[in-house]
Parts: structure tokens; sequence; C-alpha cells
């Protein structure tokens, strides 16, 4: 028995001439979810899916989809503003997906040297990379101390003090003459002061008895200040 052939509707019917190829159009809203196959570009010939963006993305056998620079299989997702392959925090055009820590992070991460982990992390917030102990609006990362610094902060030198929310001396130094005795440690011991050649027990930040002076560098006693300088004097 010959029986007539019936088109499905829509099936076939001419289109109103979109010639983009169904692989190669962004699904819609609501429509079907993509395609796990992929078929060659008709531009670059590369395996293409859904989302391919010639030369910027490669087609993912495992992931099975396009996937962008910095690709990690099932743990990153592509960003189709910048092509990266992307964690779920990202801002895009602020962070990038750091594979040693799995995070999104910003331009100033410091990346673990061992496998102990990235010493900074994202604070969105601040819209920033930030360390241990981090405080929004006041602290910040010194990738050469490698550690939150505030204001003022004068490598090697100071130290963020959590007291009194200000740099302060980062070395042992002469409560009597103010004279810079050397690292930390030597706090507490009894030394002969190099400044005033006395007899001293070396100290080091003690808020709010002494505060680091940004014009002589060094731990003063408090109530330590300069004249304002004469300008306009002439
Ligand atoms: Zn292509
Ligand atoms: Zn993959
Ligand atoms: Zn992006
Ligand atoms: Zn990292
Ligand atoms: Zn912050
Ligand atoms: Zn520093
Ligand atoms: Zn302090
Ligand atoms: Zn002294």
């Amino acid at each position: 028995m010959a029986g007539t052939l019936v088109l499905s509707a829509g099936c076939g019917s001419p289109d109103s001439g979109d010639l983009t190829p169904p692989f190669l159009k962004s699904p819609r809203d609501g429509a079907a979810p993509a395609p796990v196959v992929s078929h060659p570009c008709p531009r670059c010939h590369a395996s293409a899916g859904v989302r391919h963006e010639c030369g910027r993305t490669q087609w993912c056998e495992r992931c099975l989809r396009d996937a962008g620079a910095g690709h990690l299989c099932k743990t990153t997702e592509l960003c189709t503003k910048c092509w990266g392959d992307v964690g779920t925090r990202h801002l895009c055009g602020l962070t990038h997906f750091c594979t040693l820590c799995r995070e999104e992070v910003a331009p100033n991460h410091q990346p673990a040297r061992r496998a102990a982990g990235c010493l900074t992390r994202f604070c969105s917030q601040c819209r920033m990379d930030v360390g241990d102990g981090h405080i929004c609006d006041l602290t910040y990362f010194c990738p050469r101390c490698r550690r939150e610094v505030a204001d003022q902060h004068i490598c090697s030198q100071t130290r963020y003090c959590p007291t009194c929310s200000k740099e302060a001396a980062d070395y042992a130094f002469c409560p009597t003459c103010s004279t810079r005795l050397g690292t930390r440690d030597l706090s507490g011991q009894t030394i002969t002061c190099t400044g005033c050649g006395k007899e001293i027990t070396a100290a080091e930040h003690t808020c709010p008895f002494t505060f680091f002076c940004t014009e002589c560098r060094r731990e003063q006693r408090a109530g330590h200040h300069h004249a304002p300088s004469p300008e306009g004097a002439r």
C-alpha cells in the first residue's frame, strides 16, 4: 500500500533567510538544553558547540562544551564576555580564575609558592585581593612584606597594629632615645643602646605610649611632634 508521506509541521520548512547553522545559535530563554555534540565550524573548521567563538574557544571532549582560555574540566565555566573559563564568582574585567586556589581572584593575587595555598583571596567589598587579617577600607596586601598593611606603610619597617589601627614600628627600639636597634626579637632584651649608650630594655611598638612617626620614620614616644615648617618665611 502506497501511503501518503505526511511531513510533520515545521520540519524542513524554508526559513526566513537566516543561514546560521542551528548549532551556532545561542540558546534562547526556555529553549531546549544545548546539544552535547560538536560540529565543524564552517569558518575555522574546528570542532564547535553552541557557544563557539572562532579562535577563542576550544571544544572540550570531556565536558562536551566550548571552553575558553584557562579551562579546567568540570570546574570552570565559559564567560562569553571575556571568553575565558572562569569560576562562579567571576566579575568580568576584574577577576580571573586561579588554578591553584580554584577561586576567582583579582590582578594583585599572590599565588602559592608551595602547596600551602595562595596568600590572598578576593574581597568583594574592596574589589581586590587581600591577605589574612584584612580590614575593609583600612588594610591592603603588601606583596613585598607578604601581609596586610595600612596607609603610610614602609616596607620592612612598619607593621599594622590592630590596637591603634595604624602602621607602627616593626623592630625593637630604644625607649629613651628612639634609636632603631634591630629586629623585633630584640624587644624585651637588656642591651646597651647604640644611640644614648645607656643600658636599656629594648621595646617594640606599645600603643598608646609610642607611635611610628612618619617624618622621622621611627617609633617615637607619645607627645613627640615636629614644629610646622616655616613655609613662606623669607
Ligand atoms: Zn570557528
Ligand atoms: Zn573540559
Ligand atoms: Zn569574563
Ligand atoms: Zn590562587
Ligand atoms: Zn575588604
Ligand atoms: Zn611592605
Ligand atoms: Zn598600636
Ligand atoms: Zn637610647
